[in-house]
C-alpha cells in the first residue's frame, strides 16, 4: 500500500518529499493551460512533465491528461456555455474531439516518459469506447515518435479515473484492459449523489461514508484485483481520517492526497489492523447511512486508542 501526494505543478515537489510521499498519483495537468491566454506549446509541457519525472527520481507518477470543464473553464477555448458544466462537454469527452490539443499533450508526455516512471491517466472515462480511442491515439503517437527515432518508455502503465458511476459498475470490463484504476471521489460522489460539488445548498449530500459508495468503491477493487491490476484514490476521501481504515479494509493499494496530509495519514494507518480493518468494511457495507458507518468507525477505532 502506497502513500502518494496529488500535486499540480513541478513547485509542488518539494511538499511531496519533505512530507514522505512515495510518488505522485495525481498530477492534474490542468493548470499548465490555466491562467494564460493561449495552449501551453508540446515543448513547454515536456519540460514540466521532465521536471516533474526527474524530481520524482523513478518514483511513480501519474499524471492525468487534460481535465478542463465544469469549474475549471480556459476562456481562450471559447467554448460555449453549458446549462450543467459538469455533465458537459468536459475532459476526455472535449479530448478526444479536440484531437490536436490531446495529441499535442501526449506527444509531451512520451517525450518525457524516458526521465522517470511515468503513468498516464485519462479523466472522466465513461465507457470502454472512450477508453479505447484514447489509448489508440496514445500508440499512435508513440509509433510517430518512435517511427522519428526519439526515445518513449516501453513501461508506461495506461489507466482511467473511476469518476463517473457507469464505469465503476462496469469495473470488471475495464479491469481487463487498463493497467490501473484511480477512484476519483470528489466526482464520483457527485454523480452518484446527483449533487453538484460546488453547490452548498445540496452539500448534505456530499457523502463519502455513505454505503452506496463504499459499495462502489469495493467493486473497483475487487474488480481490479481479479484482473491482477491495481487501484488507487486521488479524490479527497483518500486522505480523510474516517475513510481511511475503510479503504485500507476494503484492500485499496495507493492513497493519494495532498502532500500535507500524508504523515498524518501514515501515523494513523500505523495502528490499523488489516484484519480488523477488513471486518470493518464488510459490517459498513451492510449498514443503511451515512451515520450509521460513521459511528461504527469512530467506535471501533477510539476503542483502539484507549
Ligand atoms: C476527483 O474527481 O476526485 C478528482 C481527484 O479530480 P478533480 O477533483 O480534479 O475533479
Ligand atoms: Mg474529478
Amino acid at each position: 500500500m502506497e502513500l502518494v501526494a496529488n500535486i499540480g505543478t513541478p513547485n509542488d515537489l518539494e511538499g511531496v518529499k519533505n512530507n514522505g510521499g512515495e510518488g505522485v498519483g495525481l498530477y492534474r495537468t490542468e493548470f499548465l493551460y490555466m491562467g494564460r491566454d493561449e495552449l501551453p506549446t508540446e515543448e513547454e509541457q515536456f519540460e514540466s512533465y521532465k521536471a516533474v519525472l526527474e524530481g520524482l527520481e523513478g518514483k511513480p507518477v501519474v499524471v492525468r491528461t487534460l481535465d478542463i470543464g465544469g469549474d475549471k473553464e480556459l476562456p481562450y477555448l471559447k467554448l460555449p456555455k453549458e446549462m450543467n458544466p459538469f455533465l458537459g462537454f468536459r475532459a476526455i469527452r472535449l479530448c478526444l474531439e479536440e484531437k490536436e490539443i490531446f495529441r499535442t499533450q501526449l506527444r509531451a508526455l512520451l517525450r518525457a516518459s524516458t526521465y522517470g516512471n511515468l503513468k498516464i491517466m485519462f479523466p472522466m472515462i465513461a465507457t470502454l469506447d472512450e477508453f479505447r480511442q484514447a489509448k489508440a491515439m496514445l500508440e499512435e503517437e508513440k509509433a510517430n515518435l518512435q517511427s522519428e527515432g526519439i526515445a518513449v518508455s516501453d513501461k508506461i502503465e495506461v489507466g482511467i479515473m473511476v469518476e463517473i458511476p457507469s464505469t465503476a459498475v462496469l469495473a470488471d470490463q475495464f479491469a481487463k484492459e487498463v493497467d490501473f484504476f484511480s477512484i476519483g471521489t470528489n466526482d464520483l460522489i457527485q454523480y452518484t449523489m446527483a449533487a453538484d460539488r460546488m453547490n452548498e445548498r445540496v452539500s448534505y449530500l456530499y457523502q463519502p461514508y455513505n454505503p452506496s459508495i463504499l459499495r462502489l468503491v469495493k467493486m473497483v477493487i475487487d474488480a481490479a484485483h481479479k484482473e491482477g491490476k491495481w487501484t488507487g484514490m486521488c479524490g479527497e476521501m483518500a486522505g480523510d481520517e474516517t475513510a481511511i481504515p475503510l479503504l485500507l479494509g476494503l484492500g485499496l493499494d495507493e492513497f493519494s492526497m495532498s502532500a500535507t496530509s500524508i504523515l498524518k495519514a501514515r501515523s494513523q494507518i500505523r495502528y490499523l489492523n488489516k484484519t480488523e480493518m477488513e471486518k470493518l468494511a464488510a459490517e459498513a457495507l451492510q449498514k443503511s447511512t451515512t451515520e450509521e458507518v460513521i459511528e461504527m468507525v469512530t467506535a471501533a477505532t477510539s476503542k483502539k486508542q484507549v
